[in-house]
């Protein structure tokens, strides 16, 4: 078994109360080491919630994934049933600090309504608690808040959408609609409006001083959407024999270098953070493409580029390649090709057909599909996904 690969984990539970303050323990222990990122070892992974197409059936739920980074929960796709497949795993929805959502066809967004009534019946309302983002194609406030609208629910928490404007030419041209005008002068915070950047070709959904969140553009039968999180570099270790050496004794000197802040010795000497860090750690990146046929434009290659895990649908076998293009979607060979020129790490598929059940039991074998896949990247390891695997993204090391 790889490194990287963990068969569904049984579910945890963190009933158990703290005796201190009432959090629950594991609650406990991340507010107190938050501060300590060593202490978590900034881990990530990926849970498959949802792998197959279409609908939900009792073996493949619709489609859904959760990327897990130092315990915050951010939802990509939310296929019916999401909620329950979350109940299902050791993942917990009320950890979803964040949602992407690819594209606007059912078997990714009609789980959304229903998980987001569910997780407002779990909160307490906290007016401190930044809004929940939510990101997704031109049409998806309008969605969210006419489903919420019509059934009488009233989230307990405030949300906030930034729509993804698509270009005309993702999808065939008779299958464009132009959704700009659903949205009503509002009343509740709309969240951004996000255009293509004409120069990057890309969308930029989000950045901090860890890492940075775009979107790139697919072609399907409606716009479809590609998302890349990438982490900022680190700070290699401190070279602390040669700060030693330089009579640079361990303390809050150590923490400014550490930083990128040059200090200044009692003897006048400057010692700047290249001279005493090692090599800057790489972070890791992770690719999560929609339903796709293909890329648009040039950017997507760029930012898939090195991608330590690339999700990226195989809907149908490589037999049926003509009428997976037809519906916008691919095959494992499709699905090899864009990984190769990416020079992707790992290919990870989901979003397979229902007829290819996990195990191969269905009426098609999923087996084969792997082995497409591997043979379009001279044999290079693929994984399909099942619902409820998790992924492990391991930190990379610096050189
Ligand atoms: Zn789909
Ligand atoms: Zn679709």
């Amino acid at each position: 078994m790889s490194r990287w690969f963990s068969k569904p984990k049984p579910k945890r539970r963190f009933t158990r109360r703290s005796a201190s303050n009432g959090f629950p323990v594991e609650a406990e222990i991340h507010l107190k080491t938050r501060w300590r990122a060593d202490v978590f070892k900034m881990s990530m992974d990926i849970t498959f919630l949802g792998t197959g197409s279409a609908y939900p059936s009792p073996t493949r739920g619709a489609s859904a994934l959760v990327l897990r980074r130092e315990g915050e929960c951010w939802l990509f796709d939310c296929g019916e049933g999401t909620q329950t497949q979350f109940m299902r795993s050791h993942l917990r929805a009320g950890r979803i600090t964040k949602i992407f959502i690819t594209h606007l066809h059912g078997d990714h967004i009609f789980g959304l309504p229903g998980l987001l009534c569910t997780l407002s019946l779990q909160v307490n309302p906290d007016p401190s608690k930044p809004p929940l983002d939510i990101y997704g194609p031109l049409g998806l406030r309008c969605f969210i808040r006419k489903s919420l609208e019509l059934s009488h629910s009233q989230l307990l928490f405030p949300y906030v959408v930034h729509e993804l404007v698509p270009t005309p030419d993702q999808c065939p041209a008779e299958e464009f609609r132009d959704f700009s005008c659903l949205d009503e002068v509002s009343q509740v915070a709309q969240g951004r409006i996000l255009h293509l950047d004409p120069v990057e070709n890309s969308y930029l959904l989000l950045e901090d001083e860890q890492l940075v969140v775009k979107a790139f553009r697919l072609f399907h039968r409606i716009p479809s959407f590609g998302f890349v999180v990438e982490e900022k570099p680190r700070p290699g270790k401190l070279n602390v024999q040669k700060l030693k050496d330089l009579g640079v004794q361990p303390g809050p000197l150590y923490g400014k270098l550490k930083n990128g802040t040059s200090i200044v010795l009692e003897n006048g000497v400057t010692i700047s953070p290249s001279d005493v860090l090692e090599n800057a750690i790489p972070g890791r990146k992770i690719c999560i493409l929609g339903d796709c046929s293909g890329t648009v434009g040039d950017a997507a290659a760029k930012l898939c580029y090195g991608a330590d895990v690339l999700v990226h649908e195989a809907t149908l076998d490589d037999t049926q390649e003509e009428k997976a293009r037809e519906h916008g979607h691919s095959t494992p060979r499709m699905a090899a090709a864009w990984a190769k020129r990416c020079k992707a790490e790992k290919l990870v598929l989901t979003h397979f057909s229902q007829r290819y059940k996990p195990g191969g039991d269905g009426d098609a074998d999923v087996a084969e599909m792997k082995r497409q896949a591997e043979s379009g990247l001279d044999g290079q390891e693929v994984t399909l996904a099942e619902d409820l695997m998790t992924i492990e993204i391991p930190m990379k090391k610096g050189k």
